[in-house]
């Protein structure tokens, strides 16, 4: 088995974001506002006002640029950008979704413990990754995370590891001060959101110590601070634009833009953040902002977005 840098594939990456979208109501007083703005830019353009807009919603992923640094940022000017902790943005999570709060243990969680595991430095794979002690046949990993006040649900769980062979990378979950583990789940963590502190326990196990497997990166848990119908945000689209029909179309080889309007429920929005549309579950990511002001207060966002294609690394995020 060769390792290289970037390279190493987590074949086994349990993904349990997958959960029904509901749709939020637009403001139709928004929308008739940026309808107005836009309007008048055309104007000013000297060209044809803007008759329609198209109104879509989307979940907004904010990029990180604080927190823990990703341990595949650790060492060197730029983090990896197939990381799939950090997805290339250097701090661990990579982006924060909008209504959510998302945690992540792995190598660089300050509290974790670990017995008989070690983290696997000599594989020269990033992130770092944690596999077995030589000659031990099992091993545990254990952290504990501390809830914010949330909305009482888990909006998407994964655990990336790497397995063959029958060796196994189990994941339980309790809350702290409570006495029985229950499989960490999609499910399962829904039901512990009440919790103040959550106690994870990882095992690794291997028939034999010959073995090179399991490997184990991370686990991320995102829940939700606002209420699940909240999560998405309107949108309009000038319908006089090319981007519009790329979104349904779906053309994953274009490397065209979307021109959006967003109103002020972010109060910042910056270049590398992405924007999901579950409609047409399709990912594009902010490469130009204008923000119209009126006096102090920002009314809204013209935002000027790529289309992210399936080879891309934040293609991977969950949604
Ligand atoms: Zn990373």
């Amino acid at each position: 088995m060769t390792l290289r840098r970037q390279s190493m594939n987590l074949q086994s990456v349990r993904d349990y974001s997958e959960v029904p979208f509901t749709r939020n109501q637009h403001l139709v007083k928004s929308s008739r506002r940026i309808a107005e703005i836009l309007a008048k830019k055309q104007a000013r353009m000297g060209t044809n006002a803007v008759s329609s807009v198209d109104k879509r919603d989307v979940y907004f992923f904010r990029k990180k640029t604080f927190g823990r640094v990703c341990s595949c940022a650790m060492g060197t000017s730029s983090p990896s950008k197939n990381c799939r902790i950090c997805y290339g943005k250097g701090f661990v999570g990579g982006y924060e979704k909008y209504g959510t709060w998302t945690e992540v243990i792995d190598y660089t969680l300050p509290e974790i413990e670990f017995v008989n595991v070690e983290p696997a430095h000599d594989l020269n794979v990033v992130p770092t990754l944690f596999r077995l002690k030589s000659g031990a046949k099992k091993g545990v990993i254990k952290a504990t995370l501390r809830l914010r006040k949330n909305a009482g649900y888990c909006d998407a769980f994964q655990i990336v590891d790497s397995t063959e062979n029958g060796n196994s990378v189990e994941v339980l979950v309790r809350e702290v001060g409570t006495t029985s583990w229950i499989e960490a789940t999609t499910q399962n963590m829904t039901t512990l959101m009440h919790s103040e502190q959550l106690e994870f326990k990882v095992t690794l196990a291997r028939r034999s110590a010959s073995f090179e497997t399991p490997y184990f990166s991370h686990i991320m848990l995102r829940y939700g601070l606002l209420p699940y119908d909240k999560l998405t945000l309107p949108v309009d689209i000038p319908r006089n634009t090319e981007g519009i029909s790329m979104l349904d179309a779906g053309w994953d080889e274009s490397f065209g833009s979307l021109s959006v309007f967003m109103d002020n429920r972010v109060h910042t929005i910056q270049n590398d953040d992405m924007l999901f549309f579950p409609e047409k579950n399709r990912w594009v990511e902010v490469t130009e902002v204008q923000p119209f002001h009126a006096v102090d207060t920002v009314l809204s966002f013209d935002v000027t977005c790529q289309f992210v294609q399936k080879y891309h690394s934040v293609y991977n995020v969950p949604v």
